[in-house]
């Protein structure tokens, strides 16, 4: 669905230039850092990054899965958590994926590193996975983990696959209560009621695309998200002093968007220090983790 996998990269970050990377968040307040790929696991060096991150940031990481059960050993003392993406379950995540096989190895990789790290599937609601909304929460819940759901949003380059309008407000209105019956869902409540708010009632979210950096693969920063700007980012996060950046980018022009309900952003972009059970679930929860991390 995304189409990150479509830019034709030349070359990674050097270990170097990812501490280089790391250093310049840490040194602009960031707290939080989030691997996604491609595929992190891929990179031989990822153990590296990963250690790297631990030592400044809450880290996690999101996998497709495949080569979790041969990395979890190495990866497991440096990430706070670890989403899996799941598309659908048997044979509707191997066609969505292209791979037979991948619902499988996916499935290993959660068992293998259940326990040892703390998890969630990941998944994006399309229009060929919307009814497989309650096996997928049925799945997390039989596997011990929690899941997380993104809705899909049509960027211009992907293919078709946003979800039909009508059908999705019933699977929306359906996680939200699945998620106040107390099944493992990490998204918060506030969540689908802000999608349901503004794309079906005409009450937009105010968002905030400012609290959460991104970063290509060739460490440059893009700005304002990475919607509007698809991953072409301008500036090496290292090269520019971040706070000025911040603080010279017309971010008020974005705030009326509710283009996409990416977690990364909505989440965010909702969270109020007056809602004690947003502060346990996206604070306290994380900051244990993270000490329990660090001492553990
Ligand atoms: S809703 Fe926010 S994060 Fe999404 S495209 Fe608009 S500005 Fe970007």
């Amino acid at each position: 669905m995304c189409p990150f996998w479509r830019r034709p990269d030349e070359e990674l970050l050097s270990i170097e230039e990812e501490v280089k990377m790391m250093n310049a968040l840490a040194g602009a307040g960031v707290s939080f850092m989030g691997f996604e790929g491609g595929e992190p696991l891929l990179r031989k060096d990822i153990a590296e990054i990963l250690e790297e991150s631990s030592k400044r940031f809450h880290t996690s990481m999101v996998t497709n899965g495949w080569l979790l059960a041969g990395k979890v050993r190495e990866i497991e003392d440096y990430l706070n958590f670890a989403f899996v993406s799941l598309d659908g379950v048997g044979e509707l995540h191997d066609r969505l994926r292209g791979i037979n096989g991948s619902f499988q190895k996916a499935i290993e990789g959660i068992r293998s590193a259940s326990g040892r790290i703390p998890m969630a599937i990941s998944s994006t609601i399309t229009r060929e996975n919307m009814q497989q909304a309650p096996d997928l929460v049925n799945l997390a819940s039989d596997l011990g983990v929690s899941i997380n759901f993104q809705i899909a949003y049509d960027y211009s380059t992907a293919d078709p696959l946003s979800p039909d309008r009508a059908k999705l407000k019933e699977t929306i209105e359906f996680l939200k209560y699945q998620k106040l019956a107390g099944r493992p869902i990490v998204n918060s409540v506030e969540y689908f009621d802000a999608i349901l708010n503004s794309w079906y009632g005409g009450e937009g979210w105010r968002c905030k695309p400012w609290l959460t950096i991104n970063i290509d693969p060739l460490g440059r920063i893009v700005q304002p998200c990475y919607i509007i700007n698809e991953y072409s980012g301008k500036s090496k996060v290292w090269e520019v002093d971040i706070r000025a950046l911040w603080n010279s980018y017309d971010w008020e022009s974005y705030e009326t968007c509710n283009k996409c309900a990416l977690s990364c952003y909505l989440e965010p972009s909702l969270f109020s220090w007056q809602n004690p059970s947003m502060v346990r679930e996206r604070i306290l929860d994380n900051v244990v983790s993270y000490i329990t991390g660090q001492i553990g």
